[in-house]
């Protein structure tokens, strides 16, 4: 294969970090150019976006068969078409793909389908999906490889019996039992979908709460509540000590995490939901001496750059949470960096979304994080069933809570269980980034009757009094 002439810009991988860096270098006149098979990574194809349509599509149904008759709705034979869910699924992610290959026209950036390995620092050879090989140059390398699930050793994934998140939005039956390890936002969002569909649930959890690293310790508390009234099971301090997967049902075996009694679970289908690992196998790091740390991730500066300072890394492949957001962001930075020198993401406040029902939202810290440093913090929360919005939507599970400083009233956290929590944390994430105290909101007009006044008295209760509670 020949190479083509050099070009500004090539950026490995076409995911969240990967496609959001080359629409904006396009948008700067960078000549960019992208590799790798499906467009949207992760986060499209097998991520964000279908578990999303799963949850919505599972919510509804399981929301007719439980939820009607106080609506006044009486409904008739409920009948569950799992292929025609998925099917709907399929095509959302499908209209999201194509208009990311659109993009790319629109900016004029060259879609090289293919896996790609640097074979030199400025070159990088693909294999190309519909087969043959090409070569490409580029000035400036982007690498957004992405991530992919941790295996639980022992356990074969095979993505029907032993499944990840990839298995888990593409199941073809409903199964009788789930065994969920890791009781993360992973394990929490699909193993409500399935729970939903009918399945008996069970998630095993190492900790003692359940959400994964970062969410609130009160917040875990209620949400754990109500997904145990929706039918979850939960096994808090368990760790799981092995698998066995030889037959049709999965065996595992339990024990309390500081030891102890231990028994063995069985599963028609077992959900591995222990964690993310950077992925970057097979990018031939070793041909250019690039290192990753001890828990995969390439090394950056402040800028992204690795030590070869033209090559330069962003999204689940590097340091900071695991979330497309927050992939998105350095996506334009790093291309603003490039260009012009300067580039701006605020990694203190990049909010995070569990998106059960309720669902959970938090932007900055939890108090387990601000006790830890020392800081002298004031909180102050809002119930909505006290929110007449959520009480007439009856749908009023959760609260709204401000974490702030004892002395200046400046946002540090704002954490929220209930009903569209993820919308409504923008809001507290504009309020961080901005520098705002809970006074700000407090005084500032809310509409009635909506979700988001439970937002504004919970910070009039950080300074003050709520009204309605
Ligand atoms: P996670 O880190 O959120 O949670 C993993 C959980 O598994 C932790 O609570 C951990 O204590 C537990 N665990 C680890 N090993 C265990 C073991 N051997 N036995 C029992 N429990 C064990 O990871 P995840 O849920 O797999 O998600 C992976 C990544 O993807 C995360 O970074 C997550 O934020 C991201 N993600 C985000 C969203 C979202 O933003 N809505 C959705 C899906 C995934």
């Amino acid at each position: 294969a020949t190479p083509s002439e050099e070009k500004d810009l090539v950026i490995i991988g076409g995911g969240v970090a990967g496609y959001v860096a080359a629409i904006k270098a396009g948008q700067e006149g960078l000549k960019a150019c992208q590799k790798r098979g499906a467009l949207g990574g992760t986060c499209l194809n097998v991520g964000c976006i279908p578990s999303k349509s799963l949850l919505n599509n599972s919510h509804l149904y399981h929301q007719i068969l439980h939820d009607t008759k106080n609506r006044g709705i009486d409904v008739g034979d409920v009948k569950l078409n799992l292929e025609n869910m998925m099917k709907a699924k399929e095509t959302s992610v499908n209209g999201l793909t194509k208009g990311i290959e659109f993009l790319f026209k629109k900016n004029n950036v060259e879609y090289i389908k293919g896996t790609a390995a640097f074979a030199d620092e400025h070159t990088v050879a693909v294999n190309l999906v519909d087969g043959g090989e090409t070569s490409v140059r580029g000035k400036n390398i982007i690498i957004a490889t992405g991530s992919e699930a941790t295996p639980f050793p022992g356990l074969t994934i095979d993505e029907e019996k032993v499944i990840t998140s990839t298995g888990a939005i593409a199941l073809k039956k409903v199964p009788k039992k789930m065994v969920v390890i890791g009781g993360g936002i992973i394990g929490l969002e699909m193993g409500s979908v399935w729970s939903r569909l009918g399945a008996e649930v069970t998630v095993v959890e190492f900790l003692g709460q359940i959400g994964g690293p970062g969410m609130d310790a009160e917040v875990s508390k209620n949400i754990q509540k109500t997904l145990g009234k929706q039918g979850m099971k939960f096994m808090l301090n368990t760790k799981v000590l092995k698998g066995d997967d030889s037959a049709e049902i999965v065996k595992l075996d339990v024990e309390a995490a500081k030891g102890g009694k231990q028994q063995t679970l069985e599963a028609d289908v077992v959900l591995v939901a222990i964690g993310r690992r950077p992925y970057t196998s097979g990018l031939g790091l070793d041909n250019i001496g690039l290192e990753t740390d001890n828990k995969g991730r390439l090394v950056i500066d402040s800028e992204y750059r690795t030590k070869l300072p033209h090559i330069r890394v962003i999204g689940d492949c590097t340091f900071g949470p695991m979330l497309a957001h927050k992939a998105e962001e350095e996506g334009v930075a790093v291309i603003e960096f490039l260009t012009k020198n300067y580039g701006h993401v605020n990694y203190n406040a990049i909010p995070s979304v569990m998106y059960t029902h309720p669902e959970v939202a938090w932007v900055g810290q939890n108090e387990a994080e601000l006790k830890e440093a020392g800081v002298k913090y004031k909180s102050g929360s809002f119930p909505f069933s006290a929110n007449s919005r959520a009480k007439t939507n009856q749908d009023a599970d959760g609260f709204v809570k401000f974490l702030a400083d004892a002395e200046t009233d400046r946002i540090l956290g704002v954490h929220i269980v209930g009903p569209n929590a993820g919308e409504m944390i923008a809001e507290g994430t504009l309020a961080l980034e901005y520098g705002a105290s809970t006074e700000d909101i407090g005084r500032t007009s809310h509409a009635h009757p909506t979700l988001a006044e439970a937002f504004k008295e919970a910070a009039m209760a950080t300074y003050g009094k709520a009204i309605h509670y």
